[in-house]
């Protein structure tokens, strides 16, 4: 048997149409404002590219640039005239941040109306208690993913692996709020081998280079890839060895092309649901 390959390229296309379409419906633009702090070039790259994105689904974006040696202080006095701005509907502070300033003091200064990466605190909590929210948008993806490929998470038992504030925890609150039956494992899990083993839908978000194995798979199990990893001869690979684990799996995400899409498509629709909820209006059908 071979996996059927989930293509996250073409799910984030469809829905950055998607999004494009309802934001030509509005009679505003929405303002998605990203701040960049120093010159990390992985961070550079993909702020263009969510720069790009958002322009072409007709989202007004904004970059602002500030030095490596930005304090704290103009940080965050930078994020409280974002909050103030009527015209910028979402906050994204890209991280890693300096050394010298705490991106938790960055994050729970956002508005959290505007926090489309849903990092707040607020949002964190509402996402604990099943409440609608801004959640993260890589496992917000990943659920997407699950949705395109029509694999239901309920009922299942999905293993999470890798339990960070931005993957691991918001991808095991998505799945229980989707009824899935939820176990997250991390570095010190016993036997994750034979917690991978039971799970129907695994979730690998660990940055450890093909570490899923093919004898860890459940035959027919969906198996989602969350890692990018940069291997020493240049290659992406992912926390799972697709080659090896697709011959197991019924379904699976490749790296590149799998997960990594579908979070800026992600980021575009926080936007959107956030210029939205700002604004008042009624959401699509009404
Ligand atoms: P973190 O380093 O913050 O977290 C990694 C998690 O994996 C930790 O919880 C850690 O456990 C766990 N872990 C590490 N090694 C093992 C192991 N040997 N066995 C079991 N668990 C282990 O990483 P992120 O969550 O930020 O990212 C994870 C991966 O996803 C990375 O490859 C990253 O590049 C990728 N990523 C991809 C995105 C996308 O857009 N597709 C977006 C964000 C991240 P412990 O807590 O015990 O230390």
């Amino acid at each position: 048997m071979s996996a059927t390959i989930i293509d996250g390229k073409a799910v984030a296309a469809a829905l950055r149409a998607t999004v494009a379409a309802r934001v030509a419906t509005l009679d505003f633009q929405p303002g998605l404002a990203v701040v960049l702090v120093g010159d990390d070039p992985a961070s550079t790259v993909y702020v263009r590219n969510k720069d790009r994105a958002a322009a072409a689904a007709g989202i007004a974006a904004r970059t602002i640039r500030l030095p490596a040696d930005t304090t704290q202080a103009a940080l965050l006095a930078q994020v409280g005239a974002l909050n103030a701005d009527d015209t910028v509907d979402g906050i994204l502070v890209q991280l890693p941040l300096p050394p010298g300033i705490d991106p938790r003091a960055v994050i729970e200064a956002i508005d959290p109306a505007k926090d489309v990466d849903g990092f707040h605190p607020i949002n964190v909590g509402r996402l604990a208690d099943g409440l609608p929210t801004l959640a993260p948008c890589t496992p917000t993806g990943v659920m997407r993913l699950l949705a395109a490929a029509g694999i239901s998470p309920r009922g299942a038992r999905a293993l999470v692996i890798g339990r960070s504030s931005i993957v691991g925890k918001p991808m095991a609150a998505l799945l229980l709020a989707a009824d899935a039956t939820v176990t997250i494992a991390h570095s010190r899990t016993r036997d994750l081998p034979g917690e991978c083993r039971r799970a129907e839908i695994v979730i690998a978000a660990t940055g450890r280079p093909e570490m899923v194995r093919a004898d860890w798979i459940a035959p027919g199990a969906t198996v989602i890839d969350v890692g990018i990893n940069r291997l020493a001869d240049g290659r992406l690979a992912g926390d799972v060895a697709f080659e090896e684990c697709r011959a197991v799996a019924g379904a699976i995400t490749p790296v590149p092309g799998g997960v990594g899409p579908m979070t800026i498509a992600c980021l575009l629709e926080n936007t959107l649901t956030a210029a939205i909820a700002r604004r008042g209006v009624p959401p699509a059908g009404d």
